[in-house]
């Protein structure tokens, strides 16, 4: 089932056909299946931090659909698209963004008071990210106090806390080492293999983008090519 679609993605910076004017999208159709693992490549410049901002209703596009789970989300506006970001959409950011002033697990509960859930039921939610992603332990440590492996897990965990439908991670490995790269990419896979979440990533990094069943390079704005992996997800 399609849970994410573009239409004609089109997105001009400054006025249409001023000489200052940047087209960033040049007309952009992708479709992402419910529980795919998708990766958008393509050179700085060409528009992925555009497209991954339009497709999550950070931004709005010049012109163009964008339909998830046959909402369009190119339409909503004020509370009506807060809310609907906050319940269906989980963000994982390049430095992460945990708030310093609270717990790892305070900032895994934050988007669950935003969306006033019940004491017993942020506990149990809790409990079983940390579980999931070997975080029990630190649940009552500050950011500045646990790794950066474990600053990531919590950011994972945060994003899933609302049981999201789909996370958009924008370079998630791009301030990384390889074994912090590794520690990203493997969480994101267990978020796929066992909670079936949909996970769409901008990145530079072809060692992120090998995790992925599928890979939609941007070239200029506009969609270049297209790669999927063989059915047995073991290699391209
Ligand atoms: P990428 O993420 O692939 O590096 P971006 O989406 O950041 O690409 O940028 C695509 C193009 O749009 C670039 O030419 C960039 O300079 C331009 N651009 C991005 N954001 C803005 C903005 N807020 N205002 C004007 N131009 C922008
Ligand atoms: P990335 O490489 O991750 O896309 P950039 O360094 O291109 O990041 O952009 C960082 C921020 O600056 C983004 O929010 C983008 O929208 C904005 N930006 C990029 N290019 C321009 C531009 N020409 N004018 C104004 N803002 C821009």
């Amino acid at each position: 089932m399609k849970i994410l679609e573009a239409k004609n993605i089109v997105k001009v910076y400054g006025k249409a056909n001023d000489e200052g004017s940047t087209t960033a999208l040049n007309g952009i159709n992708l479709s992402v299946s419910e529980g795919e693992f998708v990766a958008i490549m393509g050179p700085s410049g060409s528009g992925k931090t555009t497209l991954l901002n339009i497709l999550s209703g950070i931004d709005k596009p010049t012109s163009g659909e964008i339909f998830i789970e046959g909402q369009k989300l190119n339409e909503m506006t004020g509370d009506a698209l807060a809310r609907f970001r906050r319940r269906k959409l989980g963000f994982v950011f390049q430095d992460f963004n945990l708030l310093e002033s609270l717990t790892v697990k305070e900032n895994i509960i934050l988007p669950m008071i935003l969306e006033k859930k019940s004491g017993p039921e942020m506990e149990k939610k809790v409990q079983e990210l940390a579980s999931l992603f070997d975080i029990e332990a630190i649940l009552n440590k500050y950011p500045y106090h646990i790794s950066g492996g474990q600053q990531q897990r919590t950011a994972v965990s945060r994003a899933l806390a609302n049981e999201p439908q789909i996370i958009f991670a924008d370079e998630p490995t791009g301030n990384l080492d390889s074994k912090s790269s590794t520690v990203i990419m493997e969480c994101l896979k267990k978020v796929v293999q066992e909670l079936s979440t949909t996970i769409l990533l901008v990145t530079h990094d072809v060692f992120a983008a090998s995790y992925c069943e599928k890979v939609i390079f941007i070239r200029d704005g506009s969609v270049h090519s297209h790669l999927e992996k063989k059915s047995d997800r073991k290699a391209f």
